[in-house]
């Protein structure tokens, strides 16, 4: 299920832009809505439980399926299902592997790297928490360049999330 009865996207499910329902109730969603609550997290549910394989999946979507499960099974079981978004940040692939870079809109700090180990038949993967960002530019100011040859101080732009 992508939709709600209503017609509205269920976020986290891959849009598929052929069933677009028509007509969308101005209930104000999952978000809103007790229906498409209700219905967002019977497909989550889905999802969940769902095969391993669907026979539509490329690998792409099935990154996305993937940390769509992740993200659904670590969410707190007591909150409401929150809509949330997942989306494939980079991909690439080199003869029977490949690995995407996976990101949702939770504002959870959280980065997915989802590998396909195409000599094992396996997919792995990993959950990082952003740290830190830093900044580090091609071109020093000339306060900076007084300080070349000392040790670099970074910009510390820490998570305050
Ligand atoms: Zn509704």
């Amino acid at each position: 299920m992508t939709y709600t009865n209503h017609g509205h996207h269920i976020s986290g499910t891959v849009l598929n832009e052929n069933n677009r329902p028509e007509h969308v109730a101005r209930c104000g969603g999952p978000n809103l809505c007790k229906k498409c609550t209700a219905d967002a997290a019977e497909a989550m549910d889905s999802i969940h439980k769902g095969p391993l394989l669907p026979a539509n999946e490329n690998y792409q979507t099935k990154a996305i399926r993937l940390v769509t499960e992740y993200v659904v099974t670590h969410l707190d079981k007591t909150d409401p299902v929150v809509p949330f978004e997942v989306y494939v940040v980079w991909f690439s692939k080199t003869l029977r592997n490949w690995k995407a870079l996976v990101s949702t809109t939770l504002s959870d700090g959280m980065y997915y790297e989802v590998t396909y180990n195409g000599e094992a038949e396996e997919t792995y993967v990993d959950a990082y928490k952003k740290f830190q960002n830093i900044v580090i530019r091609d071109k020093l100011t000339p306060a900076e360049m007084k300080l070349v040859g000392r040790p670099r101080e970074f910009d510390e732009n820490p998570e305050t999330d």
